[in-house]
């Protein structure tokens, strides 16, 4: 009787421990992210649980009732879910299926395992299910973007560069040629500050979208490498022409203008540079580089034009790069220095003033001509912190020897146009004059025809407020812009200087001597003075003299000199210095 107590008591114990189980199992399912459909080999017996009704609105009681799940899944699923569900397979089995579930579209992971009992016989088996809608979107989009543009359906710059390298490598076994062009839209910033990013976004995408039709069309592999700029191949071109017929043939495309979604047209012209392999470079990064710098050579040639590769203009952009980088360390590092030039009145051969003139010491190359430097200067920006530099080692200087000799003389400063147009381009020059206690009559600012692409009434109040605090203002190199008499009358200024080209050929070219003769008179009417600089022989300079020139500039009367060599200069000049 206590033995069966004794089994009644295990059994009522045992039964008690498996509920235990089960309610911690169900309560783990419950919680886990996504569907479980049990089955027990055993008692051929199946469950659902887990988030099973979030997922489906039918459930499974019956190893029957499995089709059901089947059918669920898109046809094109079902095979390979089957094999997951089918009861008897052994081991672990994975299918992924896109299925429509409560009316949207998703993706569904099903993972199967079966348990085994102690002889090895299967004893449970259990599919794991779970919604992989998003993380399989997101992939997705990984992989299309790691191949595509999203913008414009071209490839990715990066799967381009890919592409190009495998090109290449074919390239080389059969000998054949690949020709990269790149594409930059003139004056994209322009279109994109002034009309909007919506705006530059869709110009962007239109003409990518183009691109893209004429690449399937051409048999081209195209990419949008970055903002407005696009890059096309061809691998094997058949002729010299293929290039520039695709260019022909997008040329003839943006005649028309792109229609914008606001109702506007715009239209574009772009520049394009050319560059082959093997001829520009090896190398797929070096290829693009090479077609890159053909653009810049396109966009420094007006634009809208095809320039293809050639050693000199890479040479070219080499040096200037070179030159770029050097000159911003010698930004920071003030190798500079200045010269000055002397000025001398026609008539009575006396000292008029000095043209500052910047020179560059640039370790062992020596000088660098500014003829060379300040353009380049100009066009990145080092002017600034350079112009700034000049201006007030000239006042300087100035206000040295003007202590030193006691004596008048004019301290000309040639000022850039990019200078000129800063903001606080007038109160900086103003405020060197009070700091260092200059005269400012004795200042002369040089400018040039090239400020006058501003706004004029801009350039004209500037020079107001100069002029009216007494500085003097010249106008550089005449006769070499555009030298448009009408607003010449209209400027505050007090001097023409009279380009070197006039004065190198005024002798031999009686047409020279004719412009020359009629710019004196014209200066005389308008009450400026004359400067003629470049004179470097005497027949010049008395030819000048005769026809009414005031001041004569030039190695005829002395070369630029060092600020210490000047000093022999002034020291004759004003007799000797005081003190
Ligand atoms: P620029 O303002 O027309 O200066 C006159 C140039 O002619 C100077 O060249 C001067 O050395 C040179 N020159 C003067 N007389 C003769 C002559 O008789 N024969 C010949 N062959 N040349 C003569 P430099 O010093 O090489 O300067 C070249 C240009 O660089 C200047 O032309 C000016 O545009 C620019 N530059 C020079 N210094 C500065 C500066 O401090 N600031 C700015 N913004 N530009 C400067
Ligand atoms: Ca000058
Ligand atoms: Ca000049």
């Amino acid at each position: 009787m206590s033995e069966l107590h004794y089994q009644l008591d295990l059994l009522k114990a045992m039964n008690q421990k498996l509920t235990e189980k089960e309610r911690m199992y169900h309560t783990v399912f419950d919680s886990a992210v996504g569907a479980f459909l049990y089955y027990s080999f055993e008692r051929n017996q199946i469950v659902t649980l887990g988030q099973w009704s979030e997922f489906f609105d039918f459930d499974i009681r019956d190893p029957r009732d499995i089709s059901k799940l089947v059918d669920a899944v898109d046809d094109s699923y079902s095979m390979a879910l089957r094999d997951v569900l089918y009861l008897e397979k052994t081991g672990q089995n994975t299918a992924t299926a896109e299925c429509m579930l409560k009316g949207t579209k998703i993706w569904l992971l099903f993972r199967s395992k079966i348990y085994y009992g102690d002889y090895g016989q299967p004893a449970d088996k259990v599919v794991y299910i779970s919604n992989i809608t998003k993380i399989r979107s997101q992939n997705e989009e990984l992989t299309y973007m790691a191949y595509y543009d999203s913008m414009t359906g071209l490839f990715s710059r990066n799967y381009f560069v890919r592409l190009l390298g495998e090109y290449i490598r074919t390239a080389s076994e059969t000998n054949n040629v690949i020709s990269v062009m790149m594409i930059d839209l003139d004056d994209f910033h322009k279109i994109n500050d002034g009309q909007g990013m919506v705006v530059g976004d869709e110009l962007i995408q239109q003409f990518g979208s183009y691109l893209k039709e004429l690449c399937e069309k051409r048999d081209v592999t195209g990419c949008h490498l970055h903002t407005d700029v696009y890059l096309l191949a061809i691998y094997d071109p058949s002729g010299e022409r293929t290039m520039e017929n695709l260019h022909r043939e997008i040329q003839q495309r943006i005649r028309k203008p792109f229609k914008l979604s606001n109702g506007q047209d715009l239209q574009v012209t772009f520049s394009a540079g050319v560059a082959e392999y093997p001829e520009a470079s090896k190398s797929a990064i070096e290829l693009i580089n090479c077609a890159e710098i053909m653009v810049f050579k396109s966009k420094a040639m007006g634009k809208n034009i095809i320039q293809y590769f050639n050693t000199p203009v890479l040479q070219e952009f080499l040096r200037t790069a070179e030159l770029e980088s050097k000159l911003k360390e010698a930004v920071f590092r003030h190798s500079f220095e200045m010269y000055y030039q002397p000025q001398y009145f026609a008539g009575n051969r006396k000292l008029r003033g000095v043209e500052a003139l910047i020179r560059w010491k640039n370790g062992n190359e020596g000088m660098i001509s500014p003829a060379i430097f300040i353009p380049i200067a100009e066009k990145n920006g080092a002017i600034i912190p350079i112009g700034q530099w000049v201006v007030e080692q000239s006042i300087k200087q100035h206000a040295y020897w003007r202590k030193r000799y006691g004596a008048s003389y004019i301290m000309s400063i040639n000022i850039s146009a990019l200078q000129y147009s800063r903001e606080d381009f007038v109160d900086s020059v103003i405020g060197l004059i009070k700091k260092y206690d200059v005269t400012p009559s004795e200042i002369e600012l040089e400018i040039t025809e090239t400020i006058l692409i501003e706004d004029f009434q801009a350039v004209y109040d500037k020079l107001k407020i100069l002029r009216d605090f007494g500085i003097r203002i010249s106008l550089d190199d005449f006769g070499t812009g555009f030298s448009s008499l009408s607003y010449l009358k209209k400027l505050p200024i007090d001097t023409l200087k009279i380009d070197k080209s006039f004065i190198d050929t005024v002798l031999a070219d009686p047409a020279t001597r004719v412009i020359t003769e009629a710019i004196i008179n014209m200066v005389k009417a308008l009450g400026f003075e004359s400067v003629a600089e470049g004179v470097e022989e005497e027949k010049q300079y008395e030819y000048l003299h005769s026809i009414g020139c005031d001041v004569i500039q030039g190695y005829y009367f002395g070369k630029p000199l060092s600020a210490e060599e000047l000093e022999t200069v002034l020291s004759s000049a004003f007799s000797s210095p005081l003190g």
